[in-house]
């Protein structure tokens, strides 16, 4: 589904010790992306996580290399066809409340994404029906749709993020630490809830996150990033289980 060749990305900033203004946050990143499954994306803070999930959306445009949709380089694309490819790639952040608009109802939270892609509900019965079918595939009420975030738990507030990141019926959803900010009781729910989303609609996930038990827990396949590079990739189970890099070794027993 997504295919990433030799991505690179070097940032510039100011002097730091070591003399050097320039920054590589991702070096030659290959990685791929299949259909349905959950590919866990871990490494200790700074190693470029973040950078990458926003070149897979498009916020960061690689200074090198590609990263190719179902063939396609999506920085290639125009007017439509880019309108598309924005709808298929959708994202989920860590704090719900910081992405989510204080001011705004969750039904208008969740409505939002299409006004952007007025094609896919036309009329507003339409899409209030659809508001109403995504609190209830997120677990929540159809009365909640009134309601604005600050009236919602943290976890509830990841759901209305989810409910919007599923507005478009996106192929795939980069979710960006989604539980670090939860409880672990509320972790376990919103971890079920996104099972249960894939087995039902076949989205692909890249599952981001520092805490490896949880990675563990919901990853088809890992990759391990270390300094802007990706050192190790596999099945979870072999990965966690027989670490191939000394890297990979050692943040697996830093864990606990
Ligand atoms: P964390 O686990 O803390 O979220 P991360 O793995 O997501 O870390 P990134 O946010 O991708 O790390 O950052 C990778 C490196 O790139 C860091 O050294 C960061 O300071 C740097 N960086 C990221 N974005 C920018 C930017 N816009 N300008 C300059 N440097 C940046
Ligand atoms: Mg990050």
């Amino acid at each position: 589904l997504i295919e990433v060749d030799g991505v690179t990305k070097t940032f510039h900033v100011a002097k730091s010790a070591s003399g050097n203004s320039r920054l590589r946050a991702l070096d030659g990143i290959n990685l791929s992306v299949r259909r349905g499954e959950t590919l866990g994306l871990v490494g200790e803070s700074g190693c470029g996580k973040s950078t990458l999930a926003r070149t897979l959306m498009m916020l960061e445009r690689p200074d090198a290399g590609a990263v190719r949709f179902d063939g396609t380089d999506p920085f290639g694309l125009r007017g439509k066809e880019l309108l598309e490819w924005r709808r298929r790639v959708q994202m989920v952040f860590q704090d719900p409340f910081a992405s989510l608009n204080a001011r705004m109802t969750a039904g208008e939270i969740i409505a939002e994404p299409w006004k952007a892609h007025r094609g896919l509900y036309k009329t507003s019965r339409e899409r209030e029906a659809r508001v109403r079918e995504l609190l209830h595939m997120v677990g929540l009420r159809p009365s909640d749709a009134k309601k604005s975030p600050q009236e919602f738990s943290g976890g509830q507030r990841q759901r209305i993020g989810i409910a919007r990141a599923l507005a478009l019926n996106p192929d795939v959803i980069i979710l960006d630490e989604p539980v670090s900010a939860l409880d672990l009781s509320v972790q376990a729910q919103v971890l079920n809830l996104l099972n249960d989303l894939q087995q039902r609609l076949g989205v692909s996930y890249v599952f981001i996150s520092h805490d490896l038990s949880v990675v563990r827990h919901v990853a088809d396949r890992v990759a391990v990033m270390y300094l802007g590079r990706i050192i190790e990739t596999g099945r979870t189970e072999d990965v966690f289980e027989h670490p191939r890099h000394p890297y990979t070794a050692a943040l697996m027993s830093a864990s606990p």
